[in-house]
Formats: C-alpha cells, structure tokens, sequence
C-alpha cells in the first residue's frame, strides 16, 4: 500500500470506466484502506428558503481526506464505490456522521434538518432500514430531521420495482427526488414516489438564463415548479450561481435555492449560516 499508487489511480480513475482494471483495482484496495482508517469527512452546502434565504436543511456531501492527497472530492471515489459493495459501508458511516453532526446543531437550531445521498444499491439493502433506524435513535433524532436523497434509477430502476418506492417511504424519512432532469426522467412516475422535494438537476438551472443561440429550460423549469406544487412537492434549484438565477426562480414560485450563489460546501466549522438573499452583499463569491 503505497500513497504513490493512490495517487496514480485517484487521478487516472474516470467516472466513465475509462482506467483500466488495475488502477480500478488499486484505487478499490485504498479505498478500503480508508475507510478502516476513516478518513472521510462531511462538507455541508445550506438549502436556504427562496422567500427569506434563511437555511432550512445542509446536504451533507462525502470527501475522502487523503493523508497525502488531501481532499479528494466524491466524483473521483463514489461511482467506483457504488460499482461494488463499498459503497454500502461507507454509505452507513455517512448517515452516522451526519446524524451525529445534525444532533449538536439541533441544539441551536431544532428545525434544521440534514439531507443525505443514498446509493442505488444501498437503498437495495435489506439491512438499510435497520440502520437509518439504528442512527436515528443513536442521537435520539426525530425521522423528520434526516432527509433522504435518491435518484430516480434508486427507487425505480431496481427489479423490485415500486417495492423499492414504498419501502423506502415506509422508512419513515422525508425523501428528496435528486438530480431531476439530469438523465432520462420521467413525469409519468414522478407521482408515485412520495417525495417531499424535487431537486431540479443544476443543468437546467444552468441553461434558464443562456443567452441566444442555446435554447432556455426557462419553460421547462417554470412547468416542472407548477407540476411539483400540483402534487404537494417543494421544489430545489440545484446549482445557483448567480443572483439572476434566484430572482427568477423565485418568482416563479420555486421554494428552495441550493448553489455555490448561497454558500460552496463547507466543513461544519466553516459554515456561514445566512440569512442569504439575491440582492445583499458579504456572502460567497
Ligand atoms: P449531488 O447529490 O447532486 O450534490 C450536488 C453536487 O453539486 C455537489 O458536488 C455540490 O458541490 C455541487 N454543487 C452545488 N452547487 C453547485 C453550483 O452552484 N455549481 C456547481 N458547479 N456545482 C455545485 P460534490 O460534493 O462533488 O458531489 C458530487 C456527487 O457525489 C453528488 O451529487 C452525489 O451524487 C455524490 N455524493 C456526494 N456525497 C455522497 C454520499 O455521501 N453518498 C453517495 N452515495 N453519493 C454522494
Ligand atoms: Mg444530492
Ligand atoms: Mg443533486
Ligand atoms: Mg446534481
């Protein structure tokens, strides 16, 4: 186990399988490595209400702390991770974390809630409720305050179907619909996951405002805002990076607004906590 090897297949590994079977191989062994030796962290990103830009909720978001790497960010490690079974211990010490995390805030903010990435074939788990559970009453949370961020595939894609759906909603948990419209989404199921949010996919919010010749989502963000309100389900800006986006998400009724606009990811002891706002100056960026 060498940090030279890490290095090398932390670099060459691509999201798109294009390192070979070896770098995979030596990009698996040290992350396993890793994760005896738990050397990943939570950064946090505030979700701030669109209206007030007071933070509702924080996303917490994986990173593997290299000892000589430093910080490697999770598109690097997580699709490799959710190819095997790693993902299924990591995605446990996750949830624990961010339980953990969540209780000390709660202290001063007890409406404040944590949401957290879960993997396909975590979700696919029998033993998944048994821990979100276990946590739970570890730090003597309420359901309420964890969040669960899934993606479409997760719910859906598996070969049990809609059992998936239900079981998941039967957690108990709020659920959040993430990446809406990165891939080949579909209205005509969105109805039966009971989803308290729809997290429009930063891609479209991206492409809202393109100046001529792209062609503006403006439309399909303003139809996607008016189908969630119709079914009962808030809706998520994802990737806010400029005031202009927020303004016109917000008149348009959007409820929440999550970008590097507000706040980039941060250790919980960097955190600014807001109150945030698309004309006020002093915050990120
Ligand atoms: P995601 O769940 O969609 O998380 C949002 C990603 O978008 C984060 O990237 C965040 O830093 C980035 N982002 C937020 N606002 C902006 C913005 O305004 N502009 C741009 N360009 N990017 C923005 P990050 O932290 O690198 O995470 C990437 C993905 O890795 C996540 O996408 C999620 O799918 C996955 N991931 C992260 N943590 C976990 C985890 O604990 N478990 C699992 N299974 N997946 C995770
Ligand atoms: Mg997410
Ligand atoms: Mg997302
Ligand atoms: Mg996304």
């Amino acid at each position: 186990y060498h940090a030279k090897q890490d290095r090398h297949a932390v670099r060459r590994f691509h999201a798109d399988l294009s390192a070979s079977a070896l770098e995979r191989m030596e990009l698996e062994q040290a992350l396993r490595v890793a994760l005896d030796r738990e050397e990943f962290c939570l950064h946090y990103q505030p979700i701030v209400d669109a209206a007030t830009g007071e933070v509702r909720a924080l996303e917490a978001l994986v990173r593997w702390q290299h000892p000589q790497l430093g910080l490697v960010p999770p598109g690097r490690f997580i699709p490799l991770m959710e190819g095997t079974d790693l993902i299924v211990p990591l995605g446990a010490w996750v949830l624990r974390e961010a339980a953990r995390q969540l209780q000390v805030w709660r202290r001063n903010r007890p409406e404040l809630r944590v949401s957290v990435n879960v993997a396909p074939r975590q979700l696919a788990q029998p033993e998944f409720a048994e821990v979100v559970r276990g946590v739970l009453a570890e730090f003597g949370l309420d359901p309420q305050a964890l969040m669960l961020e899934v993606t479409e595939g997760a719910v859906f894609g598996g070969t049990g179907g809609d059992d998936n759906a239900e079981r998941v909603a039967g957690l108990g948990l709020p659920l959040a619909l993430d990446d809406f419209g990165s891939g080949y989404s579909s209205i005509s199921r969105l109805h039966r996951l009971p989803a308290q949010w729809l997290k429009i996919d930063r891609s479209l919010i991206e492409d809202q405002d393109a100046p001529p010749p792209a062609r503006s989502s403006r439309p399909i963000v303003r139809a996607l805002i008016t189908f969630a309100h119709e079914a009962g389900v808030q809706v998520v800006a994802e990737g806010v990076e400029r005031p202009e986006q927020w303004r016109d998400l917000r008149e348009w009724g959007c409820d929440l607004i999550q970008g590097f606009y507000v706040s980039r990811p941060a250790a919980p002891d960097d955190l600014v906590w807001g109150p945030f706002g698309p004309g006020t100056s002093g915050q990120a960026d």
